[in-house]
């Protein structure tokens, strides 16, 4: 780094909050996705004044900031691919104040999100949106994803519980956005707009979230199908029933067979399972539920309808789908995650997709995820060493977004654009809508200095 950029920077941060070393910039040039690109440095501010004085220093300087919470991101959108200084939000992680009156948690984007769910415990409350990074990944970070999780269908994601921010603009401004009022039609919706934005239109220091009373009564079941279409046309009747389970997952075949590779879960290795949790405030409540959901799981040919009767039984079920990403990592040397979603009714076609672009390219494609709100991740497992298999997997994730996007999805429903998606925004996205995007980039960030090069913004 530029020695007297570092000098300036220790002046707004501290030295013991600057690092520059090598084994510091390898550490921030990666997340969990298959990108990397070294920084010169990193930087961990612990005051939206500090972050504000960085930005300026940056846009005097024209040098790339870019912010980060774990680093858990799965399509690149932190890993600083024009070089410059990361901007490690992890330092600033206080919980500032729970009202459970106001019915808000006030919080720095620092903090871990099952931190903040350890905090609300006691009061019976909890915040709803559950990525499975939980216990790793940062509430800033979550907020610039909009991240969701598994009880998606039901509760919605990140951006449904955020009332309000702080957020620091490229500029150095410091902005307020939203309220603390549980509802407010007050001028544009800037809160949203930073919602999802990926850290390239502002930086987040402090959120303002809604947080839920936690129901304390939940029923699970599982259903096996030899058939997809059997599955997919369940999970498309229990969305209409009237009854919304609090998750409602799906597991394919291969994933299946991988959890059984690993585990001694000892899993009916068939088509798909689907594994549905309802939840309420009485055992009647949860349980009636969940026999509406087991009438239309046997309604289409489930081989197996099976209640969780016991604490363990719940826990080994709930296991088993959270171990997919895992065991499933655990096959090939390289894998990538997608996150393809579409609406509900179209599920079962995009499954039969995903096989058939699976024996097209003769790669491996995994598929679970959240079947609920029609979120799939079908994770493509190949070895990188191997040029061919990885212009097949290059391939198969293309076809697959053209899939998605036919059907009427989305690139993504968890886990963002950043790098990965960045050259297919345009399949989604029509000229004028990118038009508008490039625009709000524009205006917020002239110089293209915060988090550049992602999201496919630049032409
Ligand atoms: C095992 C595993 C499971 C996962 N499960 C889920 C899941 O269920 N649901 C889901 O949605 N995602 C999931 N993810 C993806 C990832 O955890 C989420 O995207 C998460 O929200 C990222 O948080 P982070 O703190 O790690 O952010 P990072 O990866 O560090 O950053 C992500 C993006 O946010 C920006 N950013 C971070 N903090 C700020 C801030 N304060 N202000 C502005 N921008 C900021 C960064 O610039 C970057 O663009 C999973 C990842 C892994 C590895």
């Amino acid at each position: 780094m530029d020695e007297k950029l570092k000098q300036e920077l220790i002046g707004i941060v501290g030295q013991e909050n600057l690092a520059d070393g090598l084994i510091d910039r390898v550490s921030f040039s990666y997340d969990a996705s298959e990108h990397s690109h070294r920084p010169e440095g990193g930087v961990w501010p612990e005051t939206a004044e500090q972050v504000s004085e960085i930005m300026k220093l940056a846009g005097r300087e024209k040098i790339p900031v870019i912010p980060r919470g774990a680093g858990t991101g799965l399509s690149g959108m932190a890993v600083p691919i024009e070089g410059g200084i990361v901007l490690d939000l992890s330092r600033m992680n206080r919980i500032i104040r729970i009202s459970i009156e106001d019915r808000l948690a006030i919080v720095e984007p620092g903090v871990v999100y099952s931190d903040l769910e350890k905090a609300l415990a006691p009061y019976g409350f909890f915040f709803p949106p559950d990525p499975a990074s939980g216990k790793v990944s940062t509430l800033g970070g979550n907020v610039a994803t909009n991240a969701g999780g598994l009880k998606g269908a039901k509760y919605g994601t990140t951006r449904d519980y955020v009332l309000g921010l702080q957020v620091v603009l490229p500029d150095g401004r410091i902005m307020r956005t939203g309220s603390k009022a549980m509802k407010s039609v007050s001028g544009y919706d800037l809160t949203r707009l930073f919602v999802g934005s990926e850290g390239t239109l502002g930086i987040v220091t402090e959120i303002t979230f809604k947080i839920n009373p936690k129901p304390t009564s939940t029923s699970t079941a599982l259903a096996t199908f030899d058939d997809l279409a059997d599955a997919g046309n369940a999970i498309n009747q229990i969305m209409h029933s009237g009854i919304i389970p609090s998750a409602l997952e799906i597991l394919g075949r291969e994933t299946l067979l991988a959890i059984n590779q690993n585990t001694n879960l000892n899993l009916p290795e068939v088509d798909a399972m689907l594994l549905a949790e309802t939840d309420g405030y009485t055992r009647e409540e949860t349980e009636y539920q969940l026999e509406k959901v087991t009438e239309i799981f046997r309604r289409n040919n489930a081989r197996e309808v099976r209640k969780a009767e016991t604490e363990k039984d719940v826990e080994d079920l709930w296991a088993a789908r959270k171990s997919a990403y895992a065991v499933l990592a655990r096959i090939e040397n390289n894998f990538v995650l997608e996150d393809v979603t579409v609406p509900m009714t179209k599920i079962a076609e995009l499954l039969k997709g995903i096989n058939e672009i699976s024996e097209r390219h003769g790669i491996r494609i995994a598929t679970f995820g959240h079947a609920g709100d029609g979120n799939l991740h079908p994770q493509i497992l190949y070895n990188g060493y191997d040029p061919q298999q990885v212009k097949r997997m290059e391939a198969a994730g293309a076809e697959l977004f053209k899939l998605a996007i036919g059907l009427g999805g989305t690139l993504t429903g968890e886990h963002g654009i950043g790098l990965s998606k960045a050259p297919f925004m345009t399949l989604e996205h029509d000229p004028v809508a990118m038009d508008v995007m490039r625009s709000l980039k524009k205006m917020f960030d002239p110089h293209n200095i915060l988090n550049p090069g992602k999201m496919g913004l630049e032409v």
